[in-house]
């Protein structure tokens, strides 16, 4: 679904027209379910104000597609992997042999105690908080760079939040969210991002079209059409971004790879209970739980990561063709990537021309059997139409970062990574890298550009429009020059 709007119009924003932005980040939305929703005509404030005025375009998100990593791309216009933070659980290959609190801090996971580290553990900067004085969030995870005070309803957050995971009360937290949002319609702010966990939650605890989870998209339909009515008695509208940081789908099975490891008798360590584990052969950190990094010990005890010749070779072949695993992704001996799908082969690697995709056995990616060599934007373009929509890069990114696993797993459609013993246990999930998981509605209520576009684009367009300063070094392209081939080529 797309309603593009003339080129034009976004390339002769001028700068006076700083505007406020507000970014209304509905976690785990998926687009279809919001344009069904729409065309019964459930949803028709977002219609009358924001896609009305602008657009809805289903842009890419990033991999893992998880809740916290994948706000980076919109809150610092970086890629997960890029600021180092390559999951919502990973493996500080430097602590693990260090006493036991150390390797509790080692085997980090931002679903617990350890949540705020996400805010230190970002690598890269300034946020958008940072360089927009006057902000204010509310439900965030992320909240490096906000002023004191500007994360509204922080203990309500924790109470409700943890409450609506263990008991799957997301309608009062998404109240809560949706009052503290209305609250602040006539106070002075010039970028609000306004976070709605409940579709997410409630999707794990269901499916993605369950009754609960479409009454949740309803009620922030509702809040948006008051928010508007408020906001408008003060002064002209914001622009407003509606986005979702991952997609979901259904689970069927679950296939925990710690435990598989174990049965093959490799000592392994994992989240909850086994992350005190002395030398363990092997450590599972899961992100979603579609995306497992997998570590082997470091023959040096060093924190580099393991290159091709350097993995468990007998173990590896093993893990890629474990039913459930989609793709496998490792880094090989000269600076690329292996991309594995089953026994099929492709290598991956980027120079100053662009990426190249190199199938070697089959064509584990769907991009065709024969090499191609294109600009990001092009093979974004290439890809999204594919059952990995934008994976090339998505796999170059992730396996940048020395954090990252020496092995990457992607879930099968259907099939998640932890055992039913999770509390709750997840029928529904995400963080993987197919289409399902990877593409996400991006609706905004300024004209969007006709051309594939990704989360990690939206940080430097809400920059432009607040007139705020665009950093050097962002791996996204902001709006105005995705509008022009040259722009996005540049
Ligand atoms: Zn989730």
């Amino acid at each position: 679904m797309r309603r593009a709007a003339p080129v034009r119009a976004i390339a002769d924003v001028p700068a006076r027209e700083a505007r406020r932005v507000v970014c209304i980040l509905v976690d785990g939305a998926r687009h279809d379910v919001l344009r069904d929703l729409l065309g019964q005509g459930d949803l028709p404030n977002l219609a009358r104000w924001v896609i009305e005025p602008g657009g809805m375009a289903v842009g890419t998100t990033v991999f893992p597609s998880t809740t916290g990593v994948a706000y980076i791309p919109i809150l610092f216009g970086r890629y997960p992997g890029l600021a180092n933070v390559p999951g919502i659980r990973w493996l500080d290959r430097a602590g693990i042999s260090g006493g036991a609190a150390a390797r509790w801090r080692a085997a980090r996971s931002y679903c617990g105690p350890q949540a705020p580290w996400i805010n230190r553990d970002i690598d890269c900067g300034p946020s958008l908080f940072e360089l927009v004085p006057q902000s204010l969030a509310i439900c965030t995870p992320i909240t490096r760079g906000l002023a004191r005070g500007a994360h509204l309803m922080p203990v309500r957050r924790a109470i409700l939040g943890a409450a609506a995971h263990y008991l799957g009360s997301y309608g009062a937290l998404d109240r809560a969210v949706a009052n503290s949002w209305l609250a602040v319609a006539a106070r002075p702010w010039q970028f609000l991002f306004v976070v709605f966990p409940g579709p997410d939650g409630l999707t794990h605890l269901h499916h993605p079209t369950h009754p609960s989870v479409l009454d949740a998209y309803r009620q922030i339909d509702r809040a948006l059409g008051e928010f508007v009515r408020r906001v408008r008695r003060s002064g002209d509208l914001p622009a407003f971004f509606v986005v979702a940081d991952h997609g979901a789908s259904a689970v069927h099975e679950h296939k925990d790879i710690a435990l598989e490891l174990e049965a093959w008798g490799i000592r392994t360590l994992r989240h909850p209970l086994h992350v005190w584990r002395r030398h363990p052969r092997a450590s599972v950190m899961v992100s979603g739980n579609g995306c497992a990094h997998v570590y082997f010990p470091a023959s040096s005890g060093g924190r580099t990561p393991r290159t091709e010749a350097q993995l468990p070779a007998e173990l590896l072949a093993r893990l890629l063709l474990l039913p459930g695993v989609g793709v496998g992704a490792y880094r090989d001996d000269r600076g690329g990537v292996m991309v594995a799908r089953g026994h099929s082969r492709a290598r991956l690697r980027e120079d100053a021309a662009g990426v190249t995709y190199e199938p070697l056995l089959g064509d584990p990616l769907g991009l065709g059997a024969l090499p191609l060599s294109l600009p990001d934007r092009e093979l974004l373009e290439s890809s999204r139409a594919t059952q990995f929509p934008d994976a090339p890069r998505q796999l170059l990114q992730l396996l940048s970062c020395a954090r990252s696993g020496d092995l990457v797993l992607a879930a099968d459609p259907g099939v998640d990574f932890r055992g039913p013993w999770e509390l709750p246990e997840h029928r529904s999930g995400h963080g993987s890298l197919f289409a399902e998981h990877m593409l996400v509605p991006i609706a905004a209520s300024v004209p969007l550009p006709d051309a594939a576009l990704r989360t990690v684009d939206l940080m430097p367009t809400m920059l432009e429009i607040l007139g705020a300063p665009v950093p050097d070094g962002l791996d996204g392209v902001p709006f105005s020059r995705l509008a022009t081939l040259e722009g996005a080529l540049a």
